[in-house]
């Protein structure tokens, strides 16, 4: 349910968002001071709450605190609590499965045969489908995460040993996983066999690494090694590293989302650097949306990769006309309703000296439910725009997201109950121009999508699920999935 700072936040920041991010390293002795690191790098996945476990050699060690990183994992939690040379973490943002602290992961348990902890970036399309025939059989779970479901299904495998027993686990789920776990002997990394979410390989002086991103390899001097490939398992242990492919082969359908708005710009995702991607994104509207302006405007950070992309094809001066404060928080309590409506001025201002009396470009990366972009134009327009145009990064985002990124309800959006005329009089913009779905394909290396068989995840702007959504079966809600994975069905 939201309360004020969540309705604050949906106001102040009108996006998806990527929910978790993950890390983890086997071999080292400052695990966890590394992981630390790593997660932090991964922030930008995940602002509400993280987790790190780590294992000694005799026993596991497990911190799980709300809110950022820099701030719950302090130097005593880390170093004195969090020993061991091997050590996973986790950030999320608290949405799906609800927030509070038994939801936090890596989640933790004691099987028959040792410790287990998981981490998982993503969702699963039929953990509540699973759930429901683990519960029949005497399951009980402790949180509303689809994330314990994997938990469950390797602490009831028949299978012989940890590697078996994981393989028969991913097996039964559906969906978006790119999994970290964790033993007393081995780490292991996986993805879905469609490779939704991202997850590198990275190497720190002869200790393996596993994260969502190469900006979290970056931060700790380590080497990007390679993409794990979509439905690729690792298995890490003193020995070394093995990989093994348990997934029949599928055409690989990586979410086209993260190049648009939730990679970091300095990563690279599947071979391709996120903020070149971004800058061709911006320069093909700026091929297919021109317009007569004075200068193009970036909503910033998002849209400004796009926005030089745009300007840079355009032949425009790129200018900073918004200022973004970078000191507000997803905490961020209103005290009432009297600064509730400042929400998107607590978060950007306006340039006046770069925009008054400009024809003015505007360029971000989406627009969800469009409250935000109204605001913004409103604002650069009493800042004395003479016109302003809004360009977006992204097709229009028609539909409600199932693999891991918290997406307003279908009805919400604004794309899906407007045309684009109809949302450029509701934003109250001059004129409003979307990049097209061949135009995100040629900016990720395509030539055009391929239609029978799109690329990647395209879903949110096509409404083409790349997988089954088994937990909406025999519901007519598609937003279903998610109240179910929040307890709200
Ligand atoms: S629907 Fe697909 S493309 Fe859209 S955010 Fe989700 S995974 Fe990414």
């Amino acid at each position: 349910m939201a309360d004020a700072s969540t309705a604050l936040s949906a106001e102040a920041d009108d996006h998806f968002h990527d929910e978790c991010g993950v890390f983890g390293i086997f071999g080292r002795q400052d695990a966890a001071a590394i992981v630390t690191l790593g997660l932090h790098a991964l922030q930008h996945r995940g602002q509400e709450a993280a987790g790190i476990v780590s294992y000694d050699g005799s026993q596991f060690h497990v911190e799980r605190h709300v809110g950022l990183i820099g701030d719950t994992f302090t130097k005593q939690r880390v170093i004195d609590s969090l020993k061991g040379n091997r050590a996973i973490g986790h950030t999320r943002y608290a949405t799906t499965g609800g927030a509070g602290v038994r939801n936090i992961q890596p989640f933790f348990a004691e099987l028959a045969d040792g410790g287990f902890a998981v981490a998982h970036n993503g969702n699963l399309t039929n953990a509540m489908t699973v759930q429901r025939a683990l519960q029949k059989q005497g399951s009980i779970f402790s949180s509303t995460s689809d994330t314990e479901t994997i938990l469950h299904l390797v602490a009831t495998s028949k299978e012989r040993d940890l590697n078996a027993r994981f393989i028969d686990a991913v097996r039964q789920v559906e969906g978006a996983f790119s999994l970290v776990a964790l033993s007393s002997k081995k780490m292991i990394g996986c993805r879905d066999p469609l490779g939704i979410r991202p997850l590198v390989l990275g190497d720190l002086d002869g200790a393996w690494i596993l994260a969502s991103e190469t900006c979290a390899l970056d931060i700790i001097g380590a080497r990007f090694v390679r993409d794990l490939k979509p439905g690729e398992m690792v298995i890490v242990t003193s020995k070394g590293i093995e990989s093994i492919f348990p997934f029949e082969p599928q055409k690989p359908r990586f979410c086209i989302f993260e190049y648009v708005y939730f990679a970091r710009p300095d990563s690279s995702v599947e071979g391709r650097n996120v903020y070149d991607v971004r800058k061709r994104i911006g320069a093909e509207l700026a091929l297919e949306s021109p317009v007569d302006a004075d200068i193009v405007v970036p909503v910033p950070d998002s849209g400004t990769p796009a926005a030089i992309g745009f300007s840079q094809q355009a032949g425009l001066p790129f200018e900073l006309g918004i200022i973004r404060n970078h000191y507000v928080g997803r905490t961020f309590i209103s005290p009432g309703d009297s600064i509730r409506h400042m929400g998107v001025k607590l978060k950007h201002n306006a340039n006046r000296r770069m925009i008054e009396g400009k024809r003015i470009v505007l360029v971000d990366d989406s627009i969800v439910r469009g409250t935000t972009s109204q605001k913004i134009v409103q604002m650069v327009r009493d800042a004395g725009a003479k016109e302003v145009h809004m360009r977006i990064a992204s097709p229009p985002t028609r539909a409600s997201c199932f693999y891991g990124v918290d997406t307003p309800e279908k009805s919400k959006l604004l794309a899906s109950r407007m045309t684009i005329e109809e949302m450029a009089e509701f934003i109250r913009v001059d004129s409003l121009g979307f990049l097209s779905m061949d135009g995100l394909y040629r900016a990720v290396g395509e030539a055009s999508r391929n239609d029978e068989q799109p690329q990647y995840c395209d879903a949110c702007f096509s409404g083409q699920y790349p997988t089954r959504l088994a937990d909406l079966e025999g519901t007519d809600n598609v937003r279903s999935l998610s109240l179910l994975a929040t307890g709200g069905l």
